[in-house]
């Protein structure tokens, strides 16, 4: 049994059989992450002694028969989540060393079930970039093609479950870094609606936007560690106290009569034409589900990227304002003076991406900017929000692409940063109008990438987002099943 490509479901049956220990598995994937990583980079850090404690752990909760449902699974962390006693970086060289004194929410109630961490993963410099190429690390290569970026900021978490180096990781997604680096590394990928999940001790880029997120093998893995970390949180002020669906068992109730939106503005001219048949395609199987397809139009998606950009770096330039390496990371310090060392420090601790967007953040937001960029970007954001709202009284899902291209190259974008923008053009509209979205493999490009298409579901609707993917993984399955990325990539 090749232990580190089975699902977290299948891990649950063989752990529960005691047929496998969590300590076998622990190792299994350790090993993994040692032979491969060197050429995925993945991983920022490797928390091994940890990992083997906490697989010691789950395998004594498992023999006294008080197993949750993620105990001994080996699961891996964006950099972004603050966990105790561990280096929490955000992939920048201004948070080196800073050892944070607590875990947040999400990393704590998979701690209360014994899951096992793995280690901390890379991700483009505090969340900033789609292509984690913007990592203090190095960037991240895409299991599928070395050649070319894992997507981002996510890229890590998408990469290492790609990659069989952890059954399943957290991520965050703003503008997208969950689901598009899901979608280029052929994995599953969740952004729950804004405050399903609490960002509780998760480094802050863009608050009114930043989500909590699993990423995973399949859907059902992923409703597994939805179930675990989502629901109301008293130390996160934005998380709401709605009652929490059981998505596993809700996964398997189909998609007849469900009205499934397609929005022309989502099937433009730059979009790939590998891109469009897969999702095409993707309708088709829906059809022939029994879900009725139905044309539907969110006519302000073209000012998401521009509304999206203001809101964001407004936002990140006040978050990060707290990084001047008096309470945390590394400090440059020149005995000339505290104005000198916030400079200093600032100057060499945050990496070009995150300087752009601190700059264009409180520009906008300056004296007499304030009205013409960050309020208007406000009010463009209600209209989206408002096409949604229009939609979803419509339809229950709407489907669309992830990105307009399979992953692209490494360097391919770095130099222009409008078309590394543009490529968050289907993911962004969603952050802005707060809602939820998944996104999930749904072929592969005639060069052999995986493509991902998006299930966008109402407010706290993950439920259905969920049983829609699951219906078209379980109608597929029996179709062209993903190959799995090579145990050995070819050497870049
Ligand atoms: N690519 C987008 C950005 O750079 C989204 C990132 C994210 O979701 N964290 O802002």
């Amino acid at each position: 049994m090749e232990l580190t490509a089975l699902t977290i479901h299948e891990m649950r049956k063989h752990l529960a059989a005691g047929d496998v220990s969590a300590a076998e598995l622990t190792d299994a994937f350790l090993r993994r992450i040692h032979e491969l990583d060197g050429r995925i980079n993945a991983f920022i850090r490797i928390t091994e002694n940890q990992a083997r404690e906490a697989a010691e752990r789950a395998d004594r909760r498992l023999r006294e028969g008080k197993a949750a449902p993620l105990t001994g699974i080996p699961l891996a962390l964006k950099d972004i989540f603050v966990t105790e006693g561990i280096e929490t970086t955000c992939a920048s060289n201004i948070l080196k060393g800073f050892v944070p004194p607590y875990d947040g929410t999400a990393v704590a109630r998979l701690r209360e079930q014994d899951a096992v961490f793995l280690g901390k993963l890379n991700m483009d410099e505090f969340a900033m970039g789609s292509s984690n190429e913007n990592s203090a690390f190095g960037p991240v290569k895409n299991p599928w093609d070395p050649n070319r970026v894992a997507g981002g900021s996510s890229g890590g978490s998408a990469a290492a479950v790609a990659a069989h180096m952890a059954a399943g990781t957290l991520g965050t997604d703003t503008g997208g870094s969950i689901r598009q680096p899901a979608s280029h590394c052929g994995v599953v990928g969740l952004k729950p609606t804004y405050g399903r999940v609490s960002r509780y001790g998760v480094i802050a880029y863009a608050s009114s936007l930043d989500q909590v997120g699993p990423l995973a093998r399949d859907v059902e893995d992923c409703a597994l560690l939805l179930q675990a970390i989502a629901g109301f949180d008293a130390r996160d002020a934005t998380s709401v106290d709605l009652p929490v669906a059981d998505y596993p068992a809700t996964l398997k109730n189909g998609v007849k009569s469900l009205r499934i939106g397609r929005p022309k503005e989502y099937f433009i001219t730059g979009l790939d034409a590998d891109v469009a048949a897969a999702i095409n395609a993707a309708l088709e199987v829906y059809a022939g589900l029994g879900a009725e397809i139905v044309d539907i139009s969110l006519p302000h998606t073209d000012y998401a990227v521009a509304c999206y950009y203001l809101i964001a770096t407004a936002e990140a330039s006040s978050n990060l304002a707290r990084f001047e390496g008096v309470r945390f990371g590394q400090r440059v310090d020149r005995g000339d003076g505290l104005l000198e060392m916030y400079r200093n420090t600032r100057a060499q601790g945050f990496g070009a991406e995150v300087k752009r967007r601190i700059m264009l953040g409180t520009f906008a937001l300056s004296s007499g900017y304030y009205d013409a960029y960050y309020l208007k970007a406000q009010k463009v954001r209600t209209l989206i929000r408002e096409d949604f709202t229009a939609a979803f009284g419509q339809v229950d899902v709407i489907l669309t692409p992830v990105a307009p291209t399979p992953a692209f190259s490494l360097g391919e974008k770095i130099d222009n940063p409008l078309q590394m923008y543009l490529s968050d053009i289907f993911t962004i509209p969603v952050n802005l109008a707060g809602t939820c979205a998944l996104s999930l493999p749904c072929g592969f490009s005639a060069g052999g990438l995986p493509i991902g298409m998006q299930l966008i579901g109402k407010p706290f609707a993950e439920e259905t987002i969920l049983r829609t993917a699951y219906a078209f993984e379980a109608a597929t399955a029996t179709a062209e099943r993903p190959p799995l990325p090579s145990a050995e990539p070819a050497v870049p």
